[in-house]
């Protein structure tokens, strides 16, 4: 029986959503989030507001909400040179990825989460990552999911699970899940709170939050908040 869980916590839609289904599930959760030197900076900011709405807004999550740990991976700005830590343009690239990709990143994130969860007795790691609105990275693939979980558990002796909720679904039914588990409260926290645009923009607010409204990550986001409302309207 499951009942811990460290949730791998950015301050975005999609990790947001997977916090709150951790709440509706496990007895105990705990989050982590990463400094890597990301130019969304900002959203590292978001992640301690949503954090601090949850625990006002849902006292029914509060009290299963437990500490939060941030973990400094700069060496990850050292190592990779990508739109997301240096000042260049988002483009694809000839191997076919976008260039916003950071090879190894949720392969360490994971690696570090599971070295945390093993010193704080938490038993599954839950992440964002998701096949169906693929932007092409394959460490968000459901086979590195299966074979980091495998390597985990035998490398650290200690059964982990990782915890998926969204690996199948899209952007419009991460919406709807999170309307699931929290109702029109949680739809309004993350429009409101939480940061998923890739240059950080924090002055534009449109029907699905605030960005810039161009850059993958906000395209993806308006178009999947539009297919949820859509959806909404229907008789
Ligand atoms: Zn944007």
């Amino acid at each position: 029986m499951h009942t811990t869980a460290l949730v791998l916590f950015s301050g975005g839609q999609d990790s947001t959503t997977c916090l709150a289904q951790a709440l509706s599930k496990y007895e105990r959760v705990e989050t982590v989030g990463f400094d890597y030197g990301q130019r969304h900076s900002v959203e590292l900011q978001a992640r301690l507001v949503v954090l601090r709405e949850i625990r006002a807004q849902f006292p029914q999550w509060a009290h299963k909400l437990g500490e939060d740990h941030f973990l400094d991976l700069a060496v990850l700005g050292q190592v990779s040179e990508t739109s997301l830590t240096r000042d260049t343009a988002f483009k694809m690239e000839s191997s076919g990825l976008p260039n916003t990709f950071v090879p190894g990143r949720n392969l360490l994130f994971l690696t570090l989460a599971a070295a945390l969860a093993y010193r704080r007795d938490l038993q599954v790691l839950v992440t964002g990552v998701c096949e169906t609105d693929f932007s092409g990275y394959p460490d968000c693939r459901d086979d590195t999911m299966k074979a980091m979980q495998l390597a985990l558990s035998l490398g650290m002796d200690k059964r982990f699970l990782i915890d998926t909720p969204l690996m199948w679904i899209d952007k419009a039914a991460t919406w709807a899940l999170a309307e699931a588990l929290g109702g029109q409260a949680l739809v309004d926290l993350i429009i409101e709170h939480t940061h998923t645009c890739y240059l950080g923009d924090r002055e534009h607010r449109h029907a699905w939050g605030y960005g810039c409204g161009q850059c993958p990550a906000c395209a993806l986001r308006l178009r999947g908040y539009a297919a949820y409302a859509a959806a909404l309207s229907k008789p």
